[in-house]
């Protein structure tokens, strides 16, 4: 019963690491629609420095 129970939390485990890990490429790879935190628009940001196309202003996105 014990293995059982430790292979749940393996596979528990292995499943936030991958959703993790897809989040994470996603947002190197294509970016995520993220508010711009001056002027409110919804642009695609990607990891690292990005300018707004509204309102040019730079955004330094942080993983
Ligand atoms: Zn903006």
């Amino acid at each position: 019963m014990s293995i059982k129970i430790k292979m749940n939390n393996n596979f528990e485990k292995e499943l936030k690491k991958k959703a993790m890990k897809i989040a994470e490429d996603k947002l190197r790879n294509s970016g995520v629609n993220l508010e711009c935190p001056h002027c409110k628009e919804t642009i695609t940001m990607k990891l690292g420095i990005n300018n707004c196309p509204n309102c040019k202003k730079t955004i330094d996105l942080k993983n």
